[in-house]
């Protein structure tokens, strides 16, 4: 890598902002909601094409691939994006913003550390903030990489953006087929990864995890006017209700990072369902999140435990758990029954990639922070399966994801063009034990 590329950096950001701005602009007016990505593809494709990547590559699922190749071998690193995105909800909730307006003004929005506002020029829309304008910064990082390279600097490894369909349902069809399908296909592997979900221009390390399960109680019908004659499956879900409320939840444990693990019962359904009828079904579905440490196995069999325990005591109690799945259909057409299943993953801070992360934005001038996801990312694929170094780092800010208020600002959106790919250059430049894998 030649001496002082990264002092070019910021100025190439800065060059290229008009034109990252106003594709993060045209990414949200190109509505995208999970299965139906389709056009948003041909977008990236068509713009990574005319900012000049060496390769763009779309997959049987609809994953799209952009490569950046180093003037040498080196480690391949996967800048993540999903391209889907959860529905606006009522338009008039807005605050007069069209949802894919992708409207650009002066407003008021938080600063970094959320303890003040400021009046800085802000984009609008649905999915500004989760993940549209980290999207279009991974984009434009390449970019930069582009004109370094064209400018006669020479760095190592393969820059690989990848948007992935299907990320908002939460359970990583489109990152498993892409890595697990697509890259062996291809003849690719990735050594890490680093996402683009909102991080303030922080790094961000983790997330807990996340496992849906369904816990079934079962009884008898009898009529509604004779209940004595049958068995109320209600009635016999609530000892494993008050069990899994009153003893399992204040005994979950807490993680010093990504925070505490914990159950919520959050739907109640019954069969038949007729009031005339004593029901013989009850279903219980869990929210159970995970810290590292925990897995989805030991997450089941602490409410199969609790079920053993009331069939000892109770020998009419019958009840059984399991994982919830669901069925998942790309935009063109492929289908999974997914498992409702996203492992809780941390990098370490000491990790030899995010320090090599943390000293390529000391370089460009960025103040270093660390954070966590309160919410579930990919990197649960990357870092919680696959265990390769994996790490945040976007222009959008946490709060406004998912809400009527979703907007970016456009100082974080050029900070962050620079800001990726001078980690870019720095991980690449790192020893072996920069892609270690995780541990934990
Ligand atoms: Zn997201």
């Amino acid at each position: 890598m030649s001496k002082n590329i990264f002092e070019k950096i910021n100025e190439i950001a800065k060059e290229l902002k008009p034109g990252v701005v106003e594709f993060t602009q045209k990414l949200i007016q190109t509505p995208s909601i999970s299965g139906e990505e389709g056009p948003l593809t041909e977008l990236l494709i068509i713009e990574m094409e005319k900012l000049g990547y060496d390769e763009t590559y779309r997959d049987d699922q609809g994953n799209i691939f952009g490569i950046v190749n180093g003037t040498e071998d080196g480690p391949t690193i996967m800048y993540n994006s999903h391209m889907d995105h959860v529905s606006p909800g009522d338009p008039a909730n807005w605050e007069g913003y069209d949802p894919y307006g992708g409207e650009i003004d002066v407003c008021e929005i938080d600063n970094q550390e959320k303890t003040a506002k400021e009046m800085v020029e802000c984009i609008h829309g649905r999915a500004a903030s989760d993940v549209k304008a980290g999207e279009a910064a991974q984009v434009y990082a390449g970019a930069v990489l582009l004109k370094l390279r064209e400018m006669g600097y020479g760095f190592k490894g393969r820059f690989m953006f990848q948007g992935c369909v299907q990320e908002e349902p939460a359970e990583m069809v489109g990152m498993k087929h892409l890595i697990d399908k697509t890259l062996p296909a291809k003849g690719w592997t990735y050594d890490a990864m680093v996402s683009s979900e909102a991080t303030s221009l922080k790094l961000y390390l983790g997330h807990r995890g996340r496992v849906e399960m369904l816990a079934t109680v079962y009884g008898r019908t009898s009529h509604g006017s004779a209940p004595w004659l049958g068995i109320n499956s209600i009635y016999k879900a609530m000892p494993l209700i008050a069990k899994i409320k009153d003893e399992l939840y204040p005994s979950l444990p807490a993680d010093p990072d990504v925070g505490q693990a914990s159950i919520s019962l959050n739907i109640i359904e019954c069969s038949p369902g007729a009031l005339s009828i004593v029901p013989d079904k009850c279903m219980l579905s869990l929210d159970r999140r995970l810290i590292p440490g925990e897995t989805v196995e030991s997450a089941v069999k602490q409410i199969q435990d609790i079920i053993d325990e009331i069939s000892a005591q109770d020998p009419e109690f019958n009840a059984d758990v399991k994982v919830k799945s669901a069925l998942e259909t790309s935009y063109t057409g492929v289908q999974y029954d997914a498992e409702k299943i996203m492992p809780s993953w941390k990098t370490p801070k000491d990790h030899a990639f995010t320090l090599a992360a943390a000293e390529a934005l000391k370089e460009i001038g960025q103040e270093v922070k660390y954070g966590y996801w309160d919410f579930g990312t990919d990197g649960s694929k990357t870092a919680g399966i696959d265990r390769k170094p994996t790490i945040g780092y976007s222009p959008m800010q946490e709060q406004y994801a998912h809400t009527p208020y979703d907007k970016v600002r456009t100082d974080y959106i050029e900070k962050a063009v620079a800001g990726n790919a001078a980690i870019f250059l720095k991980v690449t430049e790192a020893g072996p034990e920069a892609f270690e894998k995780l541990v934990w």
